[in-house]
């Protein structure tokens, strides 16, 4: 491959990456993204928007409920722009703590039906297909190939891939729960070690087992991928993409409970790594000298896209971010390497 040159080199096209991408194509930037195309977190997510049950299975607090209600808001825009289908039907709690945790849920400000505990906020999308619109929606393909080291040059980045060269005045990594990558500066390196996996096991029936999302706290059972999803485990510090057996049986036990048959059988498991920083938040924005991050959205990296698309792109092109912005500085002073 001959060196290839542009405004913006991305590496990596997960959703994050891809999100930051496209918010970029939009505004008008000439971006190339990087990745070597292997199935990655994003492709192996449930796909759900789900800001309100992610607040009642995460015990959060307003601000974040906040936080994860204004991301979710930004969805729709963003879908209708880069051609990503929503399916608004209204995800419900149907966990035996119903009743705790709508009014968890009121008392964080979200809205739930009467009856029900069904949130308007929770919606989903189909990851495998939402990921296939992102790159879509890019000026240039995604560039097939892996990177293998990065260096600041004169006027921006080099980044070396295994076929080549890409050279950009600014530089976003966005390389999900992997290792730093060799040439970026100390700082930047401890922050993305200090970067936790999580690996996560989800189920695929072929058949469809319900219309909605429907949650509780030991699984939830979403539409998805042309039958329904079954999820998700948490096995913190761990990368182990090998489906655990015992795991497997608990949770597709806790499906059947959620949707009140027996357990659904010819489930086929995956699991994919998700990264976390300490405080539970993505690390998103500039970390100097034209270097930027997009990284460790935990168990909401769908949900997170377009705020840290946006993020992303405001620090890229100088300008203040909206009022969640300082949250996901990846300098912000609350993180320990900050
Ligand atoms: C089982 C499961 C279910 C989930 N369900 C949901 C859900 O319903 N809703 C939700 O919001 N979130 C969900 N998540 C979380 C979500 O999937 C993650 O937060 C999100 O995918 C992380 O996106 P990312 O872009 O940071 O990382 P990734 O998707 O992992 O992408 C990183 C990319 O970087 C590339 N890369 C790494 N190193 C290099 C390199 N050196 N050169 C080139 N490319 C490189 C990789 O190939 C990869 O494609 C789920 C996660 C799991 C595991």
């Amino acid at each position: 491959m001959a060196d290839i040159s542009c405004d913006i080199v991305v590496i990596g096209a997960g959703v994050l990456g891809l999100s930051v991408a496209a918010e970029l194509t939009a505004r008008g930037h000439d971006v190339r993204v990087i990745d070597p195309g292997r199935t990655n977190a994003s492709a192996v997510a449930a796909g759900m928007i789900a800001p309100a049950f992610e607040s009642v299975l995460d015990g959060v607090n307003a601000e974040r409920a906040l936080l994860l209600r204004d991301a979710a808001a930004l969805w729709p825009d963003f879908a209708r722009r880069v051609r990503i289908r929503l399916d608004e039907t209204p995800a419900e709690w149907r966990g035996a703590d119903a009743e705790e945790a709508a009014e968890t849920l009121r008392a964080l400000g979200f809205e739930v039906e009467p009856g029900a505990v069904r949130v308007a906020t929770d919606v989903r999308l189909n990851a495998a297909a939402a990921l296939y619109a992102l790159k879509a929606s890019l000026t240039s393909p995604v560039i097939k190939d892996h990177a293998e080291a990065v260096e600041p040059t004169a006027d921006g980045w080099r980044v070396s891939t295994t076929e080549g060269a890409v050279l950009g005045n600014q530089l976003v990594v966005a390389t999900g729960a992997y290792a730093a990558l060799p040439g970026l500066p100390g700082g930047t390196t401890t922050l993305i070690d200090g970067v936790q996996p999580i690996a996560g096991q989800i189920g695929r029936v072929a058949a469809p087992l319900s219309d909605r999302v429907v949650r509780g706290r030991e699984a939830y059972v979403a539409p998805g991928a042309g039958g329904a999803l079954i999820g998700a485990t948490m096995v913190f510090g761990s990368r182990d993409l090998t489906p655990d057996p015992e795991a497997s049986e608990r949770l597709a036990t806790a499906a059947g409970a959620l949707l009140g048959t027996d357990a659904p059988a010819d489930i086929e498991w995956r699991a994919g790594v998700r990264g976390a920083t300490p405080d539970g938040l993505p690390l998103a924005g500039p970390v100097g000298d034209g270097l930027h991050l997009a990284l460790a959205p935990r168990r909401n990296g769908w949900l997170l896209g377009p705020l840290v698309g946006r993020v992303v792109a405001d620090g890229i092109e100088g300008r203040p971010s909206g009022p969640h912005a300082a949250a996901l500085d990846p300098l912000r002073p609350t993180l320990p390497a900050g």
